[in-house]
């Protein structure tokens, strides 16, 4: 997913006893029946690594011994005939030529989302939108049981936070009804004080009065308080983990066994 030309490399300019060395040609060899599988669309049409001079040829001998120690079959060093009954376009300088027949190459977007999907459909659930942080062996058992535990930030898009905030802020009715309150409420608070201590006033009218004040004045704290939080809100705080993982649906008629019935899911689908 970071970086790729595309190519499904033979493995004999991997350097011996390295992981990928060990990986490169076993994984070569799968390609074939992966795509079957899963058809992100493979080719195998080989590579030629051209040499031209003598320097060079040397070099290709070294990367035909690579190959041979990293388990590579079918190298073969093909000399300047041989490479243009094969390859008539290639430049006309070149002497000698490496060819590996099993080089070969893929779509690779293709090839990420097809292994994407079909974790998917294997089961796993695929999380997007977190910074890893940290990964850990599960402690327990001797070996463990083979769990990690993974730490992770949640990060959210701009256009995401926006829609949160905005859908946070107080829209025409909610400004409405606070300033209607509150100005209720000042209104009460002044006409209660005058009732209160006119003496003219009886005990009933008083003791309403009073119900009144306080009723409305929690109304226009209430209101205040709304108000004063509904500001931004960074959303992934608010949502339960659960409505974070997104589900990618199986393909109608898929059954995994890559028949060929099932239909792929566009990245639209998995996103
Ligand atoms: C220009 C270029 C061309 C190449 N061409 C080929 C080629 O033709 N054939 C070939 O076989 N190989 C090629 N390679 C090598 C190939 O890209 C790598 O070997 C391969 O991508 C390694 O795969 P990976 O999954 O191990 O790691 P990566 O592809 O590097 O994937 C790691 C992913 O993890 C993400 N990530 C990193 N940190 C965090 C974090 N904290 N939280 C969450 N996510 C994180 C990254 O964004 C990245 O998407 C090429 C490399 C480059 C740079």
């Amino acid at each position: 997913t970071k970086g790729n030309s595309g190519i499904v490399h033979a493995g004999y300019d991997d350097k011996p006893g390295s992981v990928r060395a060990k990986y490169c040609w076993r994984g070569n060899q799968m390609f074939a029946s992966l795509d079957r599988e899963l058809r992100f669309g493979y080719q195998r049409n080989g590579s030629l690594v051209l040499a031209f001079n003598d320097h060079e040829v040397k070099t290709l001998r070294e990367l035909l011994k690579r190959g041979e120690i990293n388990g590579v079959e079918n190298l073969q060093i093909l000399n300047r005939e041989e490479l243009f009954e094969l390859e008539p376009s290639v430049h006309p300088d070149a002497i000698a030529a490496l060819r590996s027949p099993d080089a070969g190459n893929v779509i690779p977007y293709e090839y990420a989302i097809a292994l994407a999907e079909n974790a998917v459909d294997n089961g796993v659930e695929v999380r997007i939108r977190r910074e890893v942080t940290s990964i850990q062996k599960v402690r327990g058992k001797k070996d463990g049981d083979g769990s990690f535990e993974i730490g992770m930030r949640h990060w959210e898009p701009e256009e995401y936070v926006e829609s949160q905030r905005r859908g946070k802020q107080p829209n025409v009715v909610r400004r409405a009804t606070f300033c209607s309150i509150a100005l209720s409420t000042t209104v009460a608070i002044g006409m209660g004080i005058y009732m209160l201590l006119d003496p003219k006033v009886d005990a009933k009218a008083k003791m309403d009065t009073l119900y009144t004040i306080v009723a409305l004045a929690c109304a226009g704290f209430g209101a205040v308080y709304n108000y004063l939080n509904s500001g931004p809100k960074i959303a992934s705080s608010k949502i339960p983990f659960d409505q974070l993982v997104e589900r990618v649906p199986r393909p109608e008629g898929g059954d995994n066994s890559g028949g060929g019935a099932s239909k792929k899911v566009s990245v639209e689908e998995m996103l």
